[in-house]
């Protein structure tokens, strides 16, 4: 096969009917969503470039590695984005949405991109379903976002899942800890490119997988023993409002995620059944964003979802993600007659809510019947000149093969009735 007959590396194509476990699962994520005042937001598939340098933050692996960046015919550059939150932060600050009601609710789904090293589970192109609150601080703000993500998971029957959390302090007292962490890096037996990570963000260090690593950490400093009162006393009643929901999480002190807005609350949900690429999603408030953007000097807290792992995670706990549509009635018909009327029905049939499928393309009954039951349709009507002739139509139930003539003139309200 050459090239133009493959999608690029790390993207695939989504196809009927697997197609119809994406849809379902997209939705039931968004489900709890709307039942809890957010609103829709759609933005760009690129923005300038800097919306995501000084978003998503310089130092970080997704702007420094793994940005689909471009010029355009008019110079300027753009990036596909490679996550949702600093175009959705860009828009609340062009629309003034600050000057609303505030928290500003608002969740939006689609793709977003990324140059990383395809696996299973991490791909070039995904689709993540993205929700924020913005303008506001309140610690059950950020319950309620975590526990939404939670009840999205739930909702499709996850259980073999962690909810990590934490928090990331903030302006007041990460950066004293920052020094302490450096400071107990240096005496650390590291590698170069280790000590040049540390050196652009000492917290990532504390993530590292390698045992060699891990064993020289543990007696790290870790944020979480060094909050300031005012950040501690948030971190408590994120944690009281979270039982309050009902919602168990695990403290993951050593918690740091890819993006370096985030301060305060962190939380990433981790699934147990998945390989090395576990997260299902994750969050945090990011306090400095909106300034960093350009805007006034408000806070948010926000948490990506990503769909197709959320996918991977159902399968591998062996759920079935229960998927609307398919055909109800698949009408076969034989002769010329039969075929006005086969396409009148089924007309008839979907303007009534009814879905359904007829045979195009003149097989003969043989491939009729094999389509009618490729279908999936419960319910089969097979109709020929002669039937018409006779004013019925043979309704074959599909479960247990029993057919009965049902008069022309009853026909599309019996179907209905049926399904
Ligand atoms: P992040 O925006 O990095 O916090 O990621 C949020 C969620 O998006 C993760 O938990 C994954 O479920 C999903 N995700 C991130 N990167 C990828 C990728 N390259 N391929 C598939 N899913 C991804």
């Amino acid at each position: 096969m050459s090239d133009i007959q493959r999608a690029p590396k790390g993207t695939f194509d989504r196809l009927p009917p697997d197609s119809a476990a994406y849809l379902a699962a997209r939705d039931a994520l968004v489900a709890p969503l709307l039942t809890a005042s957010y609103g829709y937001v759609e933005t760009p598939v690129f923005e300038e470039t800097a919306v995501f340098s000084r978003g998503v933050g310089e130092s970080t692996d997704v702007v420094s590695k793994e940005m689909y960046t471009f010029s355009d015919r008019g110079g300027r550059s753009l990036t596909l984005r490679p996550e949702f939150t600093a175009g959705v932060m860009r828009a609340f600050i062009e629309h003034r949405l600050y000057a609303g009601a505030l928290p500003a609710k608002l969740w939006t789904v689609g793709s977003a991109f990324r140059y990383e090293r395809p696996q299973a589970g991490r791909y070039r192109h995904f689709t993540q379903v993205s929700v924020e609150a913005l303008g506001v601080d309140d610690p059950a703000l950020d319950a309620e976002l975590v526990a939404l993500a939670d009840a999205g998971f739930r909702g499709l029957g996850l259980t073999d899942y962690d909810l990590q959390l934490t928090s990331l302090g903030d302006a007041t007292c990460r950066p004293q800890y920052r020094d302490l962490l450096v400071e107990f890096l240096a005496g650390l037996d590291l590698d170069e490119d280790t000590r040049q990570r540390a050196a652009i963000n000492p917290l990532r260090v504390l993530d590292d997988k390698r045992p060699e690593v891990q064993a020289q950490l543990a007696d790290a400093p870790l944020m979480v023993d060094h909050l300031s009162d005012a950040t501690k006393a948030h971190y408590d009643a994120v944690r009281q409002h979270l039982s309050d929901l009902g919602v168990s999480w695990v403290e993951a002190p050593r918690l740091v995620r890819g993006l370096d807005y985030y301060t305060k609350t962190t939380f990433e949900f981790v699934h147990r059944g998945l390989g090395a690429q576990a997260s299902i999603g994750g969050g945090g408030r990011y306090d400095g964003l909106s300034a960093a953007l350009g805007g006034p000097d408000l806070s948010g807290i926000g948490y990506a979802v990503g769909v197709d792992r959320t996918i991977l995670a159902a399968q591998a706990e062996g759920l079935d993600i229960p998927v609307t549509g398919g055909t109800d009635v698949f009408v076969v018909h034989l002769g010329e007659e039969a075929k006005r009327f086969a396409v009148r029905l089924v007309g008839q049939l979907r303007a009534a809510g009814v879905a359904a499928d007829t045979v195009y393309g003149g097989r003969g009954l043989k491939g009729a019947m094999k389509a009618a039951d490729r279908s999936g349709a419960a319910r089969v009507v097979v109709v020929g000149d002669r039937d018409l002739a006779e004013g019925v139509a043979q309704v074959k139930t599909m479960a247990t093969g029993e057919q009965v003539a049902v008069p022309l003139g009853e026909l599309a309200d019996s179907l209905r009735a049926s399904v």
